[in-house]
């Protein structure tokens, strides 16, 4: 039976599906009948029953059919563009966290008001964008003081943070060591 705004599945359409073919995503947006749930072409999610689903030409007309969009692929393309915003962002984080990063600097770089990246990143990430930042150097703090050694001061300069007492005080409240404890704690461990 034929569903107001179905446009029918072609081979051509069938084979994007089977395939998770990303070329149709936005050309058509396939319903299956037996979950309610909508996906672009590209989806990995299991694969339908031919004969359970529908065809439609964008996500507008499978909501108005009743549909829900899948949590996977996001058909509705509304968040997609975010996601892809919050990687390039967190790339910039990568690659910039040793310098002195801040929220301006950032959305700067990445093109959006302060507020809005923050904001995004948050709803996205689980944290902060700041707090992204922390892990980053945090991280490569920990790698200093177990593969290096460097001192404290000059890690602190190396990770973006030339305050060292900041660094050392934000350093104990992430690990719940001082550096110079942890590198301690580190060397022992690996002494046996
Ligand atoms: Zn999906």
């Amino acid at each position: 039976m034929q569903q107001a705004g179905d446009e029918g599945m072609t081979e051509a359409k069938w084979h994007a599906i089977i395939h998770n073919d990303a070329s149709y995503d936005f050309r058509f947006i396939y319903a299956v009948k037996t979950t309610g749930i909508f996906c672009r072409p590209s989806c990995k999610s299991k694969m339908p029953n031919k004969e359970n689903v529908l065809i439609f030409q964008n996500a507008e007309q499978a909501l108005s059919a009743g549909y829900r969009p899948c949590k996977r692929c996001k058909p509705t393309g509304e968040r997609l563009p975010d996601q892809e915003w919050v990687s390039q962002i967190t790339a910039c984080i990568d690659r910039n966290y040793n310098g002195s990063l801040t929220l301006e600097a950032l959305a700067d770089m990445c093109h959006g008001s302060p507020y809005h990246l923050h904001r995004t990143f948050k709803r996205i990430k689980g944290m902060t964008p700041v707090e992204y930042i922390q892990q980053a150097r945090m991280n490569k703090a920990i790698e200093y003081l177990t593969v290096t050694n460097k001192t404290v001061s000059d890690i602190a300069l190396n990770v973006g943070m030339p305050n060292t007492p900041y660094f050392i005080t934000l350093f104990k409240k992430k690990t719940g060591h001082t550096p110079a404890d942890y590198r301690r704690i580190i060397r022992k461990k690996s002494e046996g």
